[in-house]
């Protein structure tokens, strides 16, 4: 007779790849359809010499481009900095999206993946990349089945690209994180690393790296080529309340209609959810939202009308990082929200340093208090984010923080039950 363990081992490979294969590939646009419709036209001017790659550098400079996985640090002076490092130069594709609320990369590449490959070969070629190494998390199985189609339909056409190797993540939150993903391609425990060096001078396997998003090599060629639906004048163009460019955000929680959302850089909420998402649920009132996912804070109802932006929310103590907008009403509690933001924060702490190993499991438990104590979390809060190696210890707090600062009148006393909800007219503590 078998031992158990074998046998458990054989079912869960089983049930893994009957998912596998159960999971029908996304209607996406596929390499042929892509290609009759315009596509790769730029990639051939860039790949014949007729296109220069400083006008393309110039263009995303001009367009505004930012890394759009949550940085935000322009395109151009990446694609400058890593290229003017000795060869062998290579490229990291961060396609982990890990970020709670975040899909917008999903919607991509499900939909129109060659649009992001082809800005990724532009991208290699301008900044002369050896290798590229694009890394996707484990729970996107058709989309990965899909990406290594068409990447195979990419290699028969051009068979001179540089090798481009498919990796799969392993559900770590963390590998999200640039240096982390880095250790993670290189086989090791996906663990950030001290910097400097920074990834652009030291990065895969000790080499200069460009790493980047998918959504930002997804703009590439929007931007860049003129022909295209949108050119640099058009992407700029847009955008609102003094904000320029284009965002895509993904919407979730209490709206009529979620989704990925693409619209101007510097919208508010209340325009996002009346213009693009149907209004709130029947029976919801706008009681808060999360504007960058876990990581980027708490904002209540009454700053809905703050331009959705990078360094928009910053004198709110919250940030955009991937435009992850999550809505909640007042039947929801944000110190509810909080606490689940900090214990997925303490369960994906990689443990390497103590602020955020320690910090994030000390917060948890203490937020469980009726009533919190908000000197000892603020400290707390302040330690983790000035000592904390990576963005993961570093942003941890916010949500907590902006409880404190918004929505003092749920923590300020006795634990109100998970189905009672509190007041969207209860008072703001932050003027
Ligand atoms: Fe690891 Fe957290 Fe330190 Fe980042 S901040 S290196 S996730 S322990």
């Amino acid at each position: 007779q078998r031992p158990v363990l074998h046998a458990d081992v054989d079912t869960v490979a089983a049930v893994v790849a009957s998912g596998e294969r159960e999971e029908a590939l996304p209607a996406a646009i596929r390499f042929d359809a892509y290609r009759a419709a315009g596509g790769y036209a730029l990639w051939e001017a860039v790949r014949s010499g007729a296109r220069d790659p400083a006008s393309i550098v110039a263009a995303l400079d001009e367009a505004g481009l930012r890394g759009l996985g949550g940085a935000g640090f322009p395109a151009a002076r990446k694609w400058r900095t890593v290229a003017a490092q000795p060869a062998p130069r290579h490229m990291a594709v961060n396609i982990d999206e890990g970020e709670p609320g975040t899909f917008k990369d999903r919607h991509y590449l499900s939909t129109d993946p060659h649009r992001f490959i082809e800005g990724m070969l532009i991208a290699a070629r301008v900044v002369g990349i050896a290798a590229i190494w694009i890394y996707i998390r484990d729970e996107y199985p058709a989309l990965r089945r899909l990406l290594a189609e068409e990447l195979e339909r990419v290699r028969a056409e051009w068979p001179e690209l540089p090798p481009i190797e498919l990796r799969r993540g392993a559900g770590a939150y963390v590998c999200g994180e640039e240096s982390a993903m880095i250790e993670s391609i290189e086989g090791k425990r996906g663990m950030p690393r001290l910097r400097p060096p920074y990834v652009a001078e030291v990065g895969l396997f000790g080499r200069p790296t460009l790493e980047h998003n998918l959504e930002t090599l997804w703009w590439v060629r929007d931007i860049v080529d003129m022909s295209a639906e949108r050119g640099a004048d058009g992407f700029a163009s847009h955008g609102r309340h003094g904000r320029k460019g284009l965002r895509s955000f993904s919407v979730s929680g209490r709206v009529a209609r979620p989704g990925v959302v693409v619209t101007d850089a510097g919208i508010t909420l209340r325009e996002l959810i009346d213009e693009h998402c149907g209004g709130m649920l029947p029976g919801h009132e706008l009681y808060g939202y999360f504007p960058g996912g876990a990581s980027g804070g708490i904002l209540p109802a009454r700053l809905a009308d703050v331009p959705l932006d990078f360094d928009t929310l910053a004198p709110y103590g919250c940030f955009i990082g991937s435009a992850a907008i999550v809505v909640f009403s007042q039947h929801d509690q944000a110190r509810l929200l909080a606490e689940n933001a900090m214990a997925f924060f303490a369960h994906e702490s990689c443990g390497q340093c103590t602020p955020c190993r320690v910090g994030t499991a000390k917060a948890a438990q203490l937020m469980q208090a009726p009533a919190w104590d908000a000197g000892l979390l603020t400290e707390l809060g302040r330690t983790m984010m000035d000592a904390s190696i990576c963005g993961l210890g570093q942003a941890a707090p916010n949500p907590m923080q902006s409880v404190l600062r918004f929505f003092p009148h749920e923590v300020g006393g006795a634990r109100a039950g998970a189905a009672g909800g509190a007041s969207p007219t209860a008072p703001d503590a932050c003027a």
